[in-house]
């Protein structure tokens, strides 16, 4: 019993005379601090993650403020989250009037801290719709993304001017491949017209101008569809071949599945708002050469 106790003894201290002496060398070491996340960013949706931490590689640190399986059209940041928010160095939106609760978030993250840098990434995109319903899906854009992580890098720049260079090459690095994926599905996926794609949610105008394709929403303009619309799109659909309804992961799948019966196909789940932002438009534009 003893012996062992003096050998647990032993044992613990050698511990701490290592534990204190690794301890020292990391505060010694010159340029420990840089391996600390030292900037705080606050994002609006989970796709813009990938970007930011790509472009501030170990620099940055992310808060989403509308999180994995929400919907931002309806989506109201938790008080706490608002806080936590509160203490970030910049948040980048998409884009003022976009979500209408970016500018309410903005609002208040501004009054809890009045330092904060906010720069909205879809500065210099052409947004698609009218004015007073602007379509806000504009990451759904391989060459809007392009433009967003410019704007990323100009607002990370901005707020730490230090480490401009990294920025800069980190943003090259990841704006080679978005446009290596644009091209992969140009040339590649889409390079046969696969028709008409059908989804549930207003979500792809900026995809389908992207690649010249046909994607019909069963919602209309934000709108449930009426009797005589749904009707109209089931007829449109078999004419046109359709086998498969493309349905979201944030959404009630019963109004797609009917529709999926009606023509003789299926449901496919995609998410537009999923993290791995890359990963994920790849996910989704194979599934849609597909269909
Ligand atoms: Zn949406």
């Amino acid at each position: 019993m003893i012996p062992s106790l003096i050998r647990f003894r032993t044992c613990l201290l050698l511990i701490m005379i290592g534990l204190t002496l690794l301890l020292s060398a990391g505060c010694l070491a010159p340029g420990q601090d840089e391996e600390k996340p030292a900037i705080l960013v606050a994002v609006t949706i989970p796709p813009q993650e990938e970007m930011v931490r790509e472009i501030g590689d170990g620099r940055v640190d992310v808060i989403v403020l509308i999180p994995p399986g929400s919907d931002p059209h309806t989506y109201e940041p938790s008080p706490g989250l608002v806080a936590r928010a509160s203490g970030a160095d910049l948040y980048l939106p998409l884009g003022s009037g976009l979500f209408p609760v970016e500018d309410v978030m903005a609002g208040r993250l501004r009054a809890m801290n009045p330092d904060l840098a906010v720069t909205a990434v879809s500065s210099g995109v052409e947004v698609l719709g009218s004015g007073d319903r602007p379509d806000p899906h504009i990451w759904l854009s391989l060459k809007n993304a392009r433009i967003m992580a410019e704007n990323t890098r100009d607002a990370l720049v901005a707020v730490d001017p230090d480490n401009e260079d990294m920025y800069r090459a980190n943003a090259d690095r990841y704006s080679a491949r978005i446009d290596d994926l644009d091209k992969k599905i140009s040339g590649n996926l889409f390079r046969n017209d696969p028709g008409m794609i059908l989804v549930t949610h207003q979500a792809w105008g900026y995809f389908a101008r992207d690649y010249g394709l046909s994607i019909v929403s069963i919602e209309q303009d934000g709108k449930e569809p009426t009797a005589r619309d749904l009707e109209r799109l089931i007829t449109l659909a078999r004419a046109e071949g359709v086998a498969v309804v493309f349905a979201e992961a944030q959404e009630n799948r019963r109004e797609a599945q009917a529709v999926a019966d009606e023509i003789g196909g299926r449901v496919e789940v995609i998410d537009p708002l999923a993290p791995g932002y890359l990963a994920n438009m790849e996910r989704i534009a194979t599934a849609f050469a597909g269909s």
